[in-house]
């Protein structure tokens, strides 16, 4: 299957969202000069990237004559990532320089642990991104069943069922508002970079773990639901869909597993700073709820801020627990993670709707299509998404008890 890289959207994000250049213009760096570098990028995913995609997969590394080959354009895509091994104390025992101030090294080592944490959850969405256009695609293409509701219809391509919808747009949703995260903490990065701004470095040290964690855990999810529409397709090589599934997995696991970014989450960005950081984005947050106006955005209003409500109470409940009773606190820690996720994510699709909103108002009939099929996927977001997040909350203040209920010999038992 083919793919293109999602460009309208991406401009979306960084242009009419975010509103890099022009207002963000720094040397160079013209809008014009962005937009040749998406164009570029997306040329190269789709010509060179995808296609080495399936046969990493078919061909496998093998033991052959003594030697590993390797599958074809796996030692070009190798070369491109500055990848080694090192060997320490081999021969004549290691000797340690001291890279920096004494007493730092964590600090600096997170420097390029949110790099990598960052890298891993935008690959979350990347994948989220290739498994959803192999899902729209082979749904638009599978004829199967009449449509619900017409006696003696013709059958029908499964994008008509209902079922089918409410996964594709589960797919889209998430995605679309997991790359938005991804590009607004982006920004704030860069931000905290060149202007040494401390509350965007302390927006972006509490949202990398929840960034993190929470894409490549949904990509997983998404990537399922791809295998899902389709059906027993699914299960077979050709269609790929069953190597998104299997390239998404290993996301959770690689450069921090969700409980560790989770631990991250409320230990040192939440309970060390008594909730502060959080407590910025909540209001921002908040500020967004408020800007939500008009019927077709009612139900993102209702659901995002009965989402943020239960944020704020889960992270005061954090902020009051995590000294006292760290292993309640611990046991919560990963719900807490997909409920900032899912409310974060709603947050950025309110950005998204409210844009939408105003471009349609505006009479500008250039885009009518995107700009409405963004208000459409801020609804499912708000009707399918956001609920999860206030269910999560008993999860995460009463949850101890459940997980810590059974000694270790009880598992066993
Ligand atoms: C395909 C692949 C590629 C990799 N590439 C690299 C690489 O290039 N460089 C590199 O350095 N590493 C690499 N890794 C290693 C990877 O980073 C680790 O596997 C990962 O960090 C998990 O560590 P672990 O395997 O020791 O699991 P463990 O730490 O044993 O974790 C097992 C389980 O216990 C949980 N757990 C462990 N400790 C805690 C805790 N304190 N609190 C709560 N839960 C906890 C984890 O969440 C997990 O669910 C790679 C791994 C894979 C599978």
């Amino acid at each position: 299957m083919t793919y293109a890289a999602p460009l309208r959207d991406i401009r979306f994000i960084l242009h009419e969202m975010i509103g890099l250049p022009p207002s963000r213009e720094e040397g160079d760096l013209t809008p014009e000069l962005v937009d040749a570098i998406l164009d570029e990028a997306a040329r190269f995913a789709a010509d060179v990237l995808a296609p080495l995609n399936q046969p990493g997969d078919k061909q496998g590394a093998r033991w052959q004559g003594g030697a590993v080959t390797a599958p074809d354009g796996f030692r070009a895509a190798y070369r491109a990532s500055p990848t080694a091994v090192l060997a320490f104390g081999d021969n004549e025992g290691a000797i340690g320089h001291l890279v920096g101030d004494a007493n730092r090294g964590l600090e600096y080592m997170f420097v390029m642990m949110n790099l990598a944490r960052f890298g891993v959850g935008l690959e979350g969405v990347a994948l989220s991104e290739r498994a959803l256009q192999a899902a729209v695609s082979y749904a638009t293409d599978r004829v199967q069943g009449t449509e619900i509701g017409v006696r003696g219809g013709q059958r029908v391509p499964i994008i008509r069922h209902p079922d089918v919808r409410r996964m594709l747009m589960s797919m889209k949703a998430q995605t679309e508002a997991m790359r938005a995260l991804a590009y607004f903490v982006a920004a704030e990065m860069d931000q905290a970079r060149r202007g040494g701004d401390t509350s965007a470095q302390a927006i972006v040290d509490l949202l990398i773990p929840v960034l993190k964690g929470w894409c490549t855990e949904n990509a997983v999810e998404i990537a399922s639901t791809g295998v899902q529409v389709h059906g027993g397709m699914g299960f077979i090589e050709e269609t790929g869909a069953a190597q998104h599934l299997r390239d998404a997995r290993i996301t959770p696991i690689y450069e921090g597993t969700t409980g560790i970014q989770a631990n991250d989450l409320i230990g040192r960005k939440i309970a060390r700073d008594g909730g502060r950081a959080a407590g910025v984005a909540i209001a921002a947050m908040r500020g967004v709820v408020e800007a939500l106006h008009g019927e077709e955005l009612a139900a993102l209003r209702a659901q995002l801020t009965d989402a943020v409500a239960a944020l704020e109470r889960c992270v005061r409940w954090v902020v009051e627990t995590y000294a006292a009773d760290p292993r309640a606190a611990a046991a919560g820690a990963v719900p807490l993670l997909k409920l900032f996720g899912i409310t974060a994510g709603g947050w950025q699709m309110g950005r998204a709707a409210i844009v939408a909103q105003r471009k349609l108002a505006s009479g500008d009939n250039a885009d009518r299509a995107f700009y409405q099929a963004k208000l459409g996927t801020a609804r499912f977001y708000a009707d399918h998404i956001l609920p999860q997040a206030q269910a999560l909350a008993p999860t995460v203040t009463q949850g101890a008890a459940g997980v810590l209920a059974l000694d270790e010999a009880q598992f066993a038992a």
